[in-house]
């Protein structure tokens, strides 16, 4: 007698993919993810911009959201757009939350099998710090004389990050229907600290640090070639005229230079654009 093989808890469409994009953003950065990874996971990505954009509107299948927050690079504004992907994901009914930026590469299938290893319905903050020591900040307290001094980790929002829908059922009172933007402006930090302190300082869930995602803070040409299989999300950065990309093989750097078409092609060989083998 042979098991029956156990279907997976959790595939493609149990997950709300977000990610946070912005209108200058729209030809330079959004444009490759439509090509790539996103036509493997089409309706379940959402994009959170800050305009309306018709052509890529038309692109995405309309899956562009005008969260009509503020442009531009500063707390406030991507507080806003993080409040708008929690509360759409909330309206969702997903199993899971996953938010990227828009110089992320989304590894879909290995997103899915991750995902597939954990319980939607036990609290989860799945994702990876940038710091090697929890951050230490310092709450006014109005009533009292000196300030509170806490720690806690927070997942990279440029390397990608996913919440299971129980963790987000219990951020909801708290930090739903806009109020994370109050959460923000309260603690005076970015939308991924915001979301660090609302799940591991107020509701005392911690983080799972999973290795495999990727932001540019790390060096990118580190990651192994045989490994790009393995890994959630990758990145790239432009910083002082060098670039922070992968090391892979594939286009030349001037019809590439950021390598997501190259790794795409190495992960998904057969799409239109890549070379025959
Ligand atoms: N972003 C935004 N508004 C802006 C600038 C950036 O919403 O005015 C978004 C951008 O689309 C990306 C994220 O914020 O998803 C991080 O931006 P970027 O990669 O430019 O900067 P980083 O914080 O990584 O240095
Ligand atoms: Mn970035």
């Amino acid at each position: 007698v042979t098991a029956t093989p156990q279907p997976p808890t959790t595939e493609l469409d149990d997950i709300f993919i977000s990610v946070k994009t912005t209108k200058n953003y729209h030809d330079t950065r959004l444009a490759l993810i439509i090509k790539t990874w996103f036509q493997l996971a089409r309706d379940q990505t959402w994009f959170f911009t800050d305009t309306d954009d018709h052509y890529y509107q038309e692109k995405t299948k309309g899956h562009l959201i005008n969260t009509k927050c503020s442009q531009g690079h500063f707390r406030k504004a991507l507080c806003c757009k993080m409040s708008a992907e929690l509360d759409v994901f909330l309206q969702s009914g997903k199993k899971w939350f996953c938010h990227f930026d828009d110089d992320n590469y989304v590894n879909v299938p290995r997103l899915v099998k991750l995902l597939d290893e954990y319980s939607p319905s036990v609290d989860w903050y799945l994702g990876k710090p940038s710091i090697s020591s929890p951050l230490e900040i310092h709450l006014d307290n109005k009533n009292a004389t000196t300030n509170k001094k806490i720690t806690f980790w927070f997942a990279t929002g440029g390397a990608g990050f996913c919440l299971s829908r129980a963790l987000t059922l219990k951020m909801l009172p708290i930090a739903g229907g806009g109020k994370f933007i109050s959460i923000g402006d309260k603690i005076r930090f970015p939308d991924d600290v915001t979301m660090g302190f609302i799940i591991e300082h107020l509701l005392k869930v911690p983080l799972t640090v999973v290795d495999n995602f990727h932001s540019h803070l790390e060096p990118m040409e580190f990651i192994r070639s045989d490994t790009f299989q393995d890994q959630v999300s990758f990145s790239y950065a432009h910083m002082k005229n060098q670039w922070n990309v992968i090391k892979v093989d594939g286009f030349d750097l001037k019809t590439d230079p950021k390598r997501f078409y190259s790794l795409h092609c190495q992960l998904f060989p057969y799409f239109s654009f890549c070379p025959p083998r």
